[in-house]
């Protein structure tokens, strides 16, 4: 399928609650969003993904744990066209070839991605910064005049709630707090409408306060994106657990449910014992 044509016109899924799980092209009929077989990276001589086999289900909410340089940030570069593979296969959905498309159709096919540091634009009120984003959206974009639909108005307050910025709305995104900035960030993404969002780390640097709220806004969205977090904090991770993988030199250690990667014994060893 031509990678032009993703994102464009209205979804051909039409299977009530589902539909709106993915983008036009992506055909998630399986149940499953997001799928690396066999992935390996190598850096001069150096495999930080080794063999890396990984399915997410649509709408499914995945913690990806594991030590430092296990190669958890490689597995999402991997997945958003920023670093290419040397052998494997990567499929978004059950037919989009994700290693034949470039990092922007990757975006625009419905992959977004927060990293660890904010990038809202500081001299912008938050409400802007999400009018942005949505007017980002190519599909939008198009049919944008000079100031947002009533629909779109309406979505950005929706945004707005469900990252907990309503009352911030007219502010400077310069004077939010560190994690008000990551919320806005993730808000940002969501105007983008994305079927699938990868959170690197996304509760760094909050407040005890800011990241149990983080995991409140994760528990909402479940079931509307898949949604991939890497975590190091592990109340944060007990608190969004559902299906847990753990990797390790590139590749799934161990993966179930939470209790039962902490009881694995290889899991202890490599991560949870130091
Ligand atoms: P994690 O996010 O789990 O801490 P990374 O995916 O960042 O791990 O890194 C996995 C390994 O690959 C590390 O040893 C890291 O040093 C190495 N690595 C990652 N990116 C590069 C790169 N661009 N060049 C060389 N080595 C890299
Ligand atoms: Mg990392």
């Amino acid at each position: 399928m031509s990678a032009a044509l993703i994102g464009e016109g209205a979804s051909g899924d039409q299977r009530p609650g589902l539909g709106h799980l993915k983008p036009a092209g992506a055909d998630f009929s399986h149940g499953v969003a997001l799928y690396l077989d066999n992935i390996s990276v190598s850096f001069d001589g150096f495999k930080a993904l080794n063999g890396l086999t990984l399915a997410v289900d649509a709408g499914e909410l995945r913690c990806v744990i594991g030590p430092n340089g296990a190669g958890k940030t490689t597995m999402m570069d991997v997945v958003t066209g920023k670093t290419r593979p040397d052998s494997g296969r990567a499929f978004f959905g059950q037919t989009i070839d994700l290693l034949a498309l470039r990092e922007a159709e990757i975006a625009r096919a419905g992959i977004g991605r927060k990293f660890q540091k904010p990038t809202v634009f500081e001299q912008l009120t938050v409400f802007e910064n999400l009018e942005l984003a949505l007017k980002a959206d190519k599909r939008v974009r198009r049919s944008l005049r000079w100031r947002l639909s009533p629909e779109q108005a309406d979505r950005v307050d929706e945004i707005l709630t469900q990252i907990r910025l309503l009352e911030r709305r007219d502010w400077l995104a310069g004077a939010l707090s560190h994690g008000q900035k990551q919320w806005l960030e993730i808000g940002m993404l969501l105007a983008q409408d994305p079927a699938v969002l990868l959170l690197d780390e996304p509760v760094a640097g909050m407040t005890d306060a800011e990241t149990e709220r983080t995991a409140e806004l994760l528990l909402e969205l479940e079931g509307k994106h898949s949604i991939i977090v890497v975590e190091h904090d592990m109340a944060f991770v007990a608190a969004i657990a559902r299906r847990v993988t753990v990797l390790h030199e590139g590749s799934v250690l161990a993966e179930g449910r939470l209790e039962q990667v902490k009881a694995d014994p290889r899991v202890i060893e490599v991560y949870l014992g130091r």
